[in-house]
């Protein structure tokens, strides 16, 4: 960008940042942040953006913890098609039934149309169990357990936003098949530990995990865990993986089996089934976060660029000193582990490269003039904070490892506390309610019904012009459930069932 500048008090200030505040508009400050951060660019089909390498850092970032996580548990990576027939897609009932009206599908080939459609996936099972059924002969043909890295694609009809709710997004889908149904379960709470290591160890945002009710949960399958996080700006959750239960629904479909002496004289053994996601959708949770008034905030974990080095105070006689000694900082932080880069370009001020490398969210900016250098240290500014210190040039790279520690640890409880602010408990439709209009995500008893979770959602949607908000609904029934007791109703005032737990609602994206 080119840094662009205007007279105030006589004085040059850049005008580089974001224009809007987070908390005036948060949708607009959204679509600055990561246009401006370099993390995507827009492109003229609704609902796709380009992921420049700025976001992509982060993703690899992702995939290469939560690679070596499946890896240790004996999963290994594969590549299925991306198209899908009609007969295959249609095979589980329940399961198309939910995706159907956001399944993209191609027609025609050059000028001639195909004699039958082929859909694109909008997720695998569909794609990949016809394989696992001719895979799958004996009891020791299992377990099974692939995961690919892929794009899918969801035409959906709600908003689109970048990361958050795209048409095509980048994710890994596992699929998992077991001889016996208590591996298959141990191994979905595994993969959710794991999905929630993903939010807690690299990008410093707390979760709950849970259950979803039977409304939310995935379509053909048992049960679906989830890690749900909060985003304090809207006030809404925001689901951040699935680890799914498939039962033996798909493999009945597909018939992945095999002969068991156990089964009844010509009866098969149907294999148990997993299947678990997580998308790009991560990063836009982390940008809407983390994210303040000045632009990106990177967890340190994640971040492509965790120290910038920028050299200040020089004039041309101690022009080329500073620059051989921030090459050299720069050259050794790099050596000891850290992602460091420096910025000497000349044509811009000092002043615009700190709002520059500030706006993309950066964890650590070095500042080091001459009389740094004559005091054997350099200052570093913590961009979450805007905390200055000043470091020793021995042992630096420890040292900024351990801040970079200590960064994470700062971002993710000041996320914490946010969350824990905004996360209420009430058994009264009306507290839930005005507590929804606050902005919290609310603990209730609920019966699990779901009719009664489209009552809820009813009774919390207001439709009054430009307050307009949609309902809450269930995020995940908490797996920690609070210490008060269940009370004995659910939360809807006209529900005469049981509470069976308490439910974490919210508005959600
Ligand atoms: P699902 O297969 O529906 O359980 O989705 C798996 C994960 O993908 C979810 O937990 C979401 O975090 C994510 N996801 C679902 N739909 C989208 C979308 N349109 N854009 C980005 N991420 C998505």
């Amino acid at each position: 960008p080119k840094p662009q500048a205007k007279k105030e008090d006589g004085k040059k200030v850049t005008l580089l940042g974001v224009g809007t505040k987070k908390d005036d508009n948060y949708s607009e400050w959204y679509t600055e942040v990561i246009t401006k951060a370099e993390m995507i660019e827009y492109y003229d089909v609704s609902g796709c953006y380009v992921l420049r390498p700025w976001s992509y850092a982060v993703w690899e970032s992702i995939q290469a913890w939560f690679d070596s996580g499946i890896k240790k548990l004996g999963v290994k990576n594969c590549y299925f098609p991306m198209f899908v027939s009609n007969s295959a897609l249609e095979r589980e009932k329940t399961h198309i039934a939910d995706f159907a009206p956001e399944v993209a599908w191609v027609t025609r080939a050059g000028s001639s149309d195909l004699p039958e459609p082929i859909a694109i996936r909008p997720t695998s099972e569909t794609v990949m169990y016809p394989s696992y059924k001719k895979w799958v002969q004996s009891h020791r043909d299992l377990p099974i357990k692939l995961n690919q890295w892929c794009n899918v694609v969801r035409w959906e009809f709600k908003h689109p936003t970048p990361f958050l709710r795209t048409r095509e997004f980048l994710w890994q889908e596992g699929h998992t098949a077991f001889a016996n149904p208590a591996d298959a379960e141990e191994e979905v709470f595994q993969i959710l530990d794991l999905y929630a290591g993903i939010y807690n160890k690299l990008l410093a945002i707390p979760v709950v995990k849970g259950r979803k009710s039977e409304k939310e949960k995935f379509a053909g399958g048992d049960f679906t865990t989830t890690v749900e996080a909060y985003v304090a700006c809207n006030g809404r959750g925001i689901q951040g993986a699935t680890s799914h239960h498939l039962g033996q629904n798909f493999s009945k479909m597909f018939d992945i089996s095999y002969e068991d002496p156990a089964c009844k004289e010509g009866q098969r053994a149907f294999a148990w089934q997993n299947s678990w996601g997580l998308s790009t959708r991560t990063i836009g949770a982390m940008v809407m976060i983390h994210g303040d008034d000045k632009g990106l905030v990177l967890p340190p974990r994640v971040a492509a660029v965790q120290v910038i080095v920028v050299p200040v105070g020089f004039k041309t006689d101690t022009k080329e000193k500073l620059f051989d000694a921030v090459d050299k900082v720069t050259k050794d932080l790099v050596a000891g582990g850290v992602k460091a880069e420096h910025d000497l370009r000349e044509n811009y001020q000092a002043g615009w490269k700190f709002n520059h490398w500030e706006l993309k969210g950066v964890p650590i900016r070095f500042e080091i003039g001459p009389n740094d250098l004559a005091k054997n240290q350099v200052t570093a500014v913590v961009r979450h904070s805007g905390d200055k210190k000043q470091l020793s040039l021995d042992g630096l790279s420890q040292s900024v490892l351990t801040l970079l520690d200590e960064i994470h640890d700062e971002m993710y409880n000041k996320a914490l506390a946010q969350r824990d602010a905004h996360l209420k408990l009430t058994t009264d439709m009306e507290e839930f309610k005005k507590l929804l209009d606050d902005k919290c995500i609310i603990l209730a008893p609920f019966c699990g019904h779901p009719n009664c979770e489209d009552e809820i959602k009813k009774a919390s949607t207001r439709e009054d012009g430009e307050g307009a908000q949609m309902g809450a609904k269930t995020l995940c029934i908490p797996l920690e459930q609070p210490k008060e007791a269940l009370p004995s109703k659910c939360i809807f005032p006209v529900c005469t069932e049981k509470a069976k737990a308490f439910a974490l609602f919210g508005r959600s994206y």
